[in-house]
């Protein structure tokens, strides 16, 4: 994706694509990660002398609420940001602490109970030992 095409995308959602924002969501597109504000911080401040935290905590907020980016907040104590807003499952690896992707088939769940209710958020988090740390 260019700078061009993200500028338009922005813009399409209705977001000012300003140089910062524009730099924080090709971040983002870029990694797999799910990174913190820190990870943003760390990764941009270098090129971006002018950057602050408030300033990457205020467009990922703007991000979210024009649904372009999901906040993870498998562990109470940090959220982690989200390109991907297709409806996937993430897995955290409590020895390592890589979060991972997971993708399931949405229409086969059965929900139980809560069928008539109107859901408006939903987030699928597992924990456990990670493939990697399991064959060490
Ligand atoms: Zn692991
Ligand atoms: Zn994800």
């Amino acid at each position: 994706v260019t700078t061009e095409n993200l500028s338009t995308y922005l813009k399409a959602k209705g977001i000012r694509p300003s140089l910062q924002r524009i730099n924080i969501y090709n971040y983002l597109r870029h990694t797999k990660m799910h990174p913190t504000v820190e990870d943003i911080y760390k990764a941009l401040s270098p090129d971006m002398p002018t950057l602050s935290k408030t300033t990457i905590y205020n467009t990922l907020h703007l991000f979210q609420e024009k649904g372009i980016v999901n906040v993870v907040k498998i562990d109470d104590h940090e959220a982690r940001y989200d390109w991907d807003t297709r409806f996937h499952g993430h897995f955290k690896c409590t020895e390592c602490g890589h979060l991972s992707d997971f993708y399931f088939d949405e229409d086969s769940i059965q929900l139980q109970a809560i069928q008539m209710h109107q859901i408006v958020e939903s987030h699928m988090y597992f924990k456990g030992t990670c493939n990697t740390c399991l064959t060490q």
